[in-house]
């Protein structure tokens, strides 16, 4: 499988290009068999509550990017989530001191631009925002209305990248074009690697980190110095000349395998850059796996074992004596497709009993073609077989199937579904931060956060006292029996 960079038109969504499901309902055995054999098929609901959009994702990828425009070819509305994107990266470069001027702007679509279209508009106000503005790019991101009637967003930007010094971009990512939020990240990396990226001048020593919010920077600025190369972290507090850049490195890796696949196979086929397919840095097994394989590309081996060793004989007896308190705690998880394995494996590195998985979305491989390192090491190392539906957030899905196990405690990593289990009276982490089990230091302090979650219960009991649920015992019963049964079929 090769990802086509030969122009800057759609890529196709992560269902037509990988085969990632939204919908599945079954075990973990059973899921990394159908994934490693063939079988996976995507389960149609009936019925769905409101799910994210990619565009959302592609432009908040985007907008970490220093001083450029992102422009929404769309009705006001798509953009609610401008606001809370630039006060992030605002945020994010004040406390780094940098310097961030990043623009969201959206051709407010009426119901005649619907009709007839709206292409001169669009490159007015392609033109307008370089005057106002002097972005080092623009970015055109497609939403359902532009999608649907057909603008044809690669012929303006490329007219309008003709007449402005700076690189324009469409971006293709309508919303309706996929389930899954995550085909905005390719979405978002399509346009990079197509406009942004050039070819190497000379190669440097330098590993690409792609990450969300770089929380950790200096932690990894330290280990990647131990081990003797610099870091480029993409792309929060990045500028357009670090992108071009990117081909230079000597390797790139990613946080998350569900955020870096795109950029990091792409660099790799176009490039020659090699892209470290590892765990995701979290709990023991996963940094040490993602640390051995960094240094394994970059031969630092022999930096990597001593770093290993220094940290665990700090560490690991810290982090047993917390395990013995948390050993046997019953936990539902529910995350993105990649996180909601991966923080299985933490939670069964603690001594924890998984109980359910619930993970939004499921990738059976990635953009080279390898399937999922992180499903197959839960499947062989995990304590027995337990049930793992895949749902895009359906919070409906999620009440009944805490509501069947009531576990000690249930993890995520989304807004919007740890308070519906507080107020069952489950203690509840919402575990936005990627790095929150990063290493052995945030590992064991993780550790104590949920030690102390379930130690004190008063919030949750609190809440579960004062709350009534809107849903019924008879349909908690039949909702989740219903649910199994049809997977049985
Ligand atoms: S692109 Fe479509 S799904 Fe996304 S916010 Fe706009 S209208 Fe909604």
């Amino acid at each position: 499988m090769s990802i086509n960079l030969s122009s800057t038109s759609t890529i196709g969504s992560r269902e037509e290009r990988l085969g990632s499901i939204a919908g599945y309902c079954g075990s973990l055995q059973d899921l990394n068999t159908r994934v490693r054999c063939g079988g996976l098929r995507e389960r149609e609901r009936c019925f769905t509550q409101s799910s994210s959009c990619q565009n959302m994702c592609c432009v908040g990828m985007l907008t970490k990017i220093r001083d450029v425009a992102v422009i929404y070819h769309s009705p006001s509305g798509c953009m609610a989530v401008a606001a809370d994107a630039l006060s992030q990266e605002s945020k994010i470069n004040k406390k780094r001191g940098t310097s961030y001027n990043t623009k969201i702007l959206s051709t407010d679509m009426n119901e005649s631009d619907t009709i007839f279209g709206a292409p001169d508009a669009l490159y007015d106000i392609i033109i307008e925002t370089y005057r106002r503005y002097k972005p080092n790019a623009i970015f055109v991101a497609a939403s359902c209305v532009s999608g649907i009637i057909g603008e044809d967003l690669d012929a303006v930007t490329a007219n309008a990248a003709d007449a402005l010094p700076i690189p324009v971009a469409p971006l293709h990512c309508e919303g309706f074009k996929s389930k899954l939020w995550a085909s905005g990240f390719d979405a978002a990396d399509h346009a990079v690697l197509t406009t942004l990226v050039k070819p190497p001048r000379e190669k440097r020593n330098l590993i690409v980190f792609r990450n969300f919010n770089e929380s950790a920077r200096s932690d990894i600025e330290a280990i990647f110095k131990e081990l003797g190369t610099d870091v480029q972290f993409v792309y929060s507090t990045c500028t357009v000349s670090d992108i071009a850049h990117l081909s230079e490195a000597k390797a790139s890796v990613a946080i998350c395998s569900t955020l870096g696949t795109y950029l990091g196979n792409g660099l790799q086929q176009q490039y020659g850059v090699p892209y470290i397919q590892t765990l995701n840095p979290i709990g023991i097994r996963g940094f040490e796996m993602w640390l051995r394989k960094i240094a394994q590309a970059i031969g630092a081996e022999e930096k990597a074992e001593e770093y290993i060793r220094r940290e665990r004989s700090e560490w690991l007896p810290k982090i047993e004596e917390v395990k013995e308190k948390l050993s046997g705690l019953r936990v539902v998880i529910g995350m993105g497709g990649s996180f909601a394995y991966q923080v299985a494996r933490v939670a069964e590195e603690l001594g924890m009993r998984v109980v359910h998985i619930m993970s939004w979305h499921l990738d059976p491989q990635y953009d080279n073609g390898e399937k999922s390192c992180h499903l197959n090491f839960l499947a062989e190392n995990a304590h027995e077989d337990y049930p793992v539906s895949v749902a895009d957030q359906q919070n409906f899905e999620i009440i009944s199937v805490l509501n069947h196990y009531k576990p000690d405690l249930y993890l995520s990593r989304h807004p919007g579904n740890t308070i519906w289990a507080i107020k069952q009276g489950i203690p509840a982490h919402f575990m936005v931060e990627e790095y929150t089990t990063f290493g052995y230091k945030r590992f064991y302090q993780y550790a104590n956060v949920l030690l102390d979650l379930v130690t004190n219960r008063s919030f949750a009991q609190h809440l579960l006292a004062r709350t009534k649920m809107p849903y019924s015992e008879w349909w908690y019963r039949q909702n989740y029996e219903k649910m199994y049964k049809e997977a049985e079929a």
